[in-house]
């Protein structure tokens, strides 16, 4: 039946070059979408700690964005007052300690692709280094307000990078899957 053998042949042919075709179609797709990412885009692998002890989510207000002078703020502000510690809200390790500047005395954690900032610290957790592993919810340093943080008004500065971008914090830190502490 050489007629038939020739037809599924050209059927399998056929469904050959759609499953092709749709292979070479979804990078194109994805490559088209926007840079920048929605507020509620992404949510981490495992839920993120609240990175200051004793803060309820519900109490944390969405400063992402708010106008600051000469820029936006990239940022949550987490109000506690000094001296409260500040916790490593995922496993990760930390990339850089500086001080100075607008953030003061800032923490920098990475894990993966991801970014995470502290500023305005009162000081470090005793024997943090640069390199050094993090587990969540490992204390690492004290909310305070060194940097440009009104002298009033201990705060963390909390920001999260996701591969460069500045991604709000607020709906990550107050989705049902996150820990409270
Ligand atoms: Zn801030």
């Amino acid at each position: 039946m050489p007629r038939l053998r020739s037809a599924v042949t050209a059927l399998v042919a056929v469904t050959g070059m759609l499953i092709v075709a749709q292979h070479f179609m979804v990078p194109v797709e994805a490559q088209a979408s926007s840079p920048v990412l929605p507020r509620q885009a992404r949510t981490p692998v495992a839920p993120l700690l609240l990175p200051v002890e004793g803060v309820a989510a519900s109490s944390l207000r969405d400063s992402f964005g708010a106008p600051r002078v000469g820029h936006r703020h990239a940022a949550i502000d987490i109000l506690a007052p000094r001296g409260t510690p500040a916790l490593a809200a995922c496993d990760g390790v930390i990339t850089k300690l500086r001080a100075g500047g607008t953030g003061g005395l800032t923490i920098t954690i990475a894990h993966g692709t991801t970014s995470y900032y502290y500023a305005h610290l009162d000081r470090y957790a005793p024997l943090i280094w640069e390199g050094m592993p993090v587990r969540r919810g490992d204390v690492i340093g004290y909310v305070g307000t060194t940097g440009n943080a009104p002298r009033n008004t201990p705060h963390l500065h909390f920001a999260i990078e996701e591969r460069g971008v500045a991604t709000d914090p607020y709906p990550i830190l107050t989705a049902r899957t996150a820990t409270r502490n």
